[in-house]
This record gives C-alpha cells, structure tokens and sequence, in this order.
C-alpha cells in the first residue's frame, strides 16, 4: 500500500528454513520526516532575524570608540557568537539537504587538483604558525560527484585536522587511487581520539570532548555532513586515531567514480 513503510529481516531458523520478521514502520518514518522538516524550516527561519542582528552589529562596531571598553568588549563577544550562529544554521541547512535528497546539483567530473588548491585556499588564514599542511595531489584524477558537496566534506576534514592539532604539527592532505577505489585522505598528529568513540563520531551533534571542541568553535556536525557526502558518492569514512597520536580521515571513493584525465568522460549512475 502507498505510504507504509515495512522493514524485512531474515534469520536462518534451521538448516534450510528461515524465519521472516516483517515490521511496520510507517509512524516510525513518518515521525523521522516531521524531525527532519522541523530541523529545515526552523533554521531557514533563523536565517532572517540573524542577519538583522549582524547588520546592526555592524554598525555598532563601526561607533565602537565611543563606547567604554566593557561595551566593545560586548560587541567584539555578540559578533562572535552571531558568526558562530551563522555557521551553526549553515551547517544544519546543508545537512538537511544531505538528507532530504532534494535540490543536489548535478554530478560532474571534478579535477582532484581543484580540491587541491581550494582547500589549500581555505586553510591557509587558519593555520598557526606552529602548523604546516602538505598536499600530495599530483595526480590528473577526476572525481564524479558534486562539487560544492565533495569540498564541503574535505574541507571539514581538514578543518578539523587544523582545530585539533592545538599544538600545531603536520597535517597531510593525500590522494591514492587503484584500478579499486580513490582515497582522499587527511592526517594530522594532534589530539587524537579515544577508540571506544570513534563509532559514535559522525552522529549529529556528538562531540568527544565537549569542554575542547566549544573553545575551537566548531559546529559539531561536521563529521555528519561528510557521512551524509560521502553516502551521496557511494563512498565510506575510514578512522584511525590514537588518543594523544593523532588521526587518520580517509574516504574512500569506488572505482566507478574516479577517472584518470586520460580517459573520455563518461557517465555513471549514481
Ligand atoms: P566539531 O564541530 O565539534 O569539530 P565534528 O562533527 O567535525 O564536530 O567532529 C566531531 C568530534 O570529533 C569533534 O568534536 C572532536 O571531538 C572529534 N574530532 C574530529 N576530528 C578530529 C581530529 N582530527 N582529531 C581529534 N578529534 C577530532
């Protein structure tokens, strides 16, 4: 019937039997949508009454001479924290996006070269001095996938390689690919992460240490968006951390979408 939703399990009962559990979960969908449009439409919400504040803000800090240091201190801690909000209801939308299905760009050929030099972009206003960042992506692959969607997660990754290296050290940015798979990978010596949470990394909101991760500021769905990413691409997340070590993010990419710049274009269904 139209609009149920049941859920199929098989056991092997005895040699040859099997036993068939069939489960109806409709409400249990319908309930994960009403949550998932919530999420949407609350942050879309949010967007107008933020940019207001932003824009006053702004003008506030232009006459902030005036004031006594007590209220620019104020202002330099509202405009933070709106910053932070803004990247907060950014992230939530794109997320939401990632789940909904709905209104994803067209995948493409993308030269892995122009992640390259983006991230490298990106990154380097973040970097301290104590850190450095390496980039080994020389080859000429393509990648099949969207864009903006494919930066997002490895910009994320590395952002994250950067916000838990305090530190400083090494962050290396690598790119492999076989006749097999395509991986992109991001290491750094930080931190690192205890083992017995690296299951639970890439729920919504789930942070290892919530103390360490609000001093850098992070939104806590980063991990989130590049799963939802990389499920957008048929590709998986591989962690390797140790506490006080450091990390190893890698995603990796199927044989289907990857191609060295040697072969024609051809399309691939997603
Ligand atoms: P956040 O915005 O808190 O960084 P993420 O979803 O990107 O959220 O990451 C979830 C948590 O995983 C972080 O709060 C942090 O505890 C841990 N984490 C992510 N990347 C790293 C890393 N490279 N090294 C150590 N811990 C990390």
């Amino acid at each position: 019937k139209e609009g149920v939703y049941l859920e199929i399990q098989t056991t092997l009962y005895d040699k040859n039997d099997h036993l068939i559990f069939v489960r109806d979960v409709t409400r249990l969908h319908l309930l994960e949508q009403m949550r998932k449009d919530f999420v949407a439409n609350a942050s879309h919400e949010l967007k107008t009454p933020l940019t207001v504040i932003k824009g006053y803000l702004e003008t506030l800090d232009m006459f902030k001479e005036n004031l006594p240091p007590s209220m620019q201190k104020g202002i330099v801690n509202m405009s933070d924290q709106s910053v932070r909000m803004e990247h907060l209801i950014e992230d939530l939308l794109l997320l939401s996006r990632l789940e909904s299905n709905e209104k994803r760009e067209e995948d493409q050929w993308h030269a892995m070269q122009d992640f390259s030099s983006a991230i490298q972009k990106m990154a380097t206003p973040i970097l301290s001095e104590k850190h450095q960042i390496r980039f080994e992506i020389t080859t000429n692959d393509r990648i099949y996938g969207s864009y903006n969607e494919l930066y997002s997660a490895f910009s994320n990754l590395v952002v994250n390689a950067i916000k838990y290296s305090p530190d400083g050290g090494e962050i290396v940015v690598t790119w492999e690919s076989s006749e097999f798979n395509g991986v992109f990978s991001v290491k750094d010596n930080g931190l690192g992460i205890d083992p017995r949470h690296i299951p639970r990394l890439t729920e919504r909101f789930f942070r290892v240490d919530k103390g360490r991760s609000s001093k850098t500021g992070g939104t806590g769905l980063g991990l989130a968006i590049v799963k939802h990413v990389l499920m957008h691409h048929d590709a998986k997340l591989q962690i390797r951390s140790d506490l006080n070590q450091g990390s190893v993010f890698s995603c990796h990419f199927p044989a289907s979408r990857v191609r060295s710049d040697s072969i024609p274009s051809v399309s691939v269904s997603s």
